[in-house]
């Protein structure tokens, strides 16, 4: 059966990145947060965008102070107060300074700050007590970034610092890569939406609402395709209606080897090219990945475990990647796993890769994992609700003891 890696590497080969111009859209600043840059940005503005104060202090010709002292001070003449907005109105002769506030324009014929805790203030003049170095305390224009030069590249995921950057330079129009869309459906003739009250044996289809936020927090727009019936002729005119509208389509249930589980022969039905039929994984085994050629965008097919544990973890692991890798992220789509120190004894049977899920904690600055209480077994998915990473003992490892240090996949945002 194929690895845990072995199928990640498939899988994310087949991924092709959103890149075309259709897949872009134009998105105000204030809406720009978690998108992504389809196009480099560049801006007309240097920033600073004038040469200004980094200080409260006075605005000097450096010839002037230079080499003074307490025991020796400079004496000079204010000759204007410049406050930050404000375009200075004088320029600075020998001997004379401009009493000026942080981010305030310097004065022409000034070059250097004082910093105002080195001087003394009489009146209308400034005693200059310690000397500053040349051009201390002032920010050049375009010091920190030059117009017209690169400022962020193509697949940078827009963050709080970049939307910050993006407003102080300016540009406030973006091209962002549209949001991948992933459509959702549930298999099983035994599935009920939430809402309704359970006839006997009825099981709630969690795993609709589940994949619906998981999708969210994945950066992809979700299409809810809802319950689909063990049938085939419904299965297939469900995943057909599914393939047409998204890049992804992610189905839980009807991948194993019961009676009722058709999903994989429908996909080949519709001409789908299966890649992974299952995954030595726990939990998660069944599992099946497909392509299909749509209208020159492919399609990728994730045939999810119904067992709500098994449909989570294999989402976290190989799906969630897949959506961000195809969004245009340029970096940071992979996993992130960490090192953790077991709280308890964690066991495998030591046949598949295992995946236990818990709690991730820092204490005293060191990760530590702590796997979620009562059963881990694949249909208890009230402990999930303890859940932010999944702890991975590699296949023939059986047991990591107590204080021992185990790999760590983070889920969650
Ligand atoms: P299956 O993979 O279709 O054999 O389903 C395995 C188990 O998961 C069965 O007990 C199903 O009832 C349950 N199951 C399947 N789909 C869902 C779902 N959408 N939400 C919650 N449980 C499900
Ligand atoms: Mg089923």
């Amino acid at each position: 059966m194929l690895s845990v890696s072995d199928a990640e590497a498939i899988i994310l080969d087949l991924v092709q990145p959103l890149k075309t111009p259709q897949d872009t859209e134009f998105v105000d600043l204030l809406t720009a947060i978690a998108r992504i840059l389809a196009s480099p940005v560049t801006s007309q503005l240097d920033f600073p965008h004038w040469d200004n104060s980094a200080m409260d202090g006075y605005a000097v010709r450096y010839e002037d102070v230079q080499g003074c002292s307490e025991e020796k001070p400079a004496v000079l003449e204010i000759v204007e107060e410049i406050p930050a907005g404000v375009q200075p109105k004088s320029t600075i002769q020998p001997g004379q300074a401009a009493r000026i506030l942080t981010g305030a324009v310097m004065p022409t014929g000034a070059d250097t700050v004082v910093m105002q805790e080195r001087t003394r203030r009489e009146e209308n003049r400034v005693i200059i007590l310690a000397a500053p170095k040349p051009q201390e305390f002032v920010r050049h224009r375009g010091c920190y970034y030059r117009a017209e030069t690169k400022l962020l590249p193509a697949g940078t995921l827009l963050d709080a610092p970049k939307i910050a950057v993006l407003a102080a330079v300016q540009c406030t129009q973006l091209r962002v890569f549209r949001r991948p869309r992933v459509a959702i459906l549930s298999t099983g003739n035994e599935l009920v939406t939430p809402d309704k009250p359970l006839q006997p044996g009825q099981i709630v289809d969690s795993n609709q609402y589940a994949l619906l936020a998981l999708v969210r927090q994945s950066a992809g727009e979700p299409l809810m395709l809802g319950i689909v019936k063990d049938e085939p002729e419904a299965l297939k005119k469900a995943i057909a209606d599914a393939i047409a509208q998204a890049d992804v389509v992610v189905s839980s249930g009807g991948v194993s080897v019961g009676d009722y589980d058709y999903v994989e022969q429908i996909i080949e039905s519709l001409g789908g090219k299966i890649h992974i039929r299952a995954v030595a994984l726990k939990p998660g085994k069944p599992m099946t990945v497909a392509t299909f050629d749509n209208d020159a965008r492919p399609v990728l097919y994730f045939g999810l475990p119904g067992n709500p544990v098994s449909a989570l973890v294999t989402f976290w692991r190989f799906v969630q990647p897949a959506i961000k890798k195809l969004s245009g992220l340029a970096k940071g789509w992979q996993p992130v796993f960490v090192k953790a120190l077991a709280c308890h004894e964690l066991r495998s049977d030591g046949k598949r890769e295992t995946y236990i899920w818990g709690q991730l904690r820092l204490k005293h600055g060191v990760y530590e994992f702590q796997s979620a209480g009562g059963l881990q077994n694949a249909g208890n998915l009230i402990n999930l609700a303890q859940t932010n990473a999944l702890a991975i003992l590699p296949i023939g490892k059986t047991l990591i003891c107590q204080g021992e240090e185990v790999q760590v996949l983070q889920v969650g945002a």
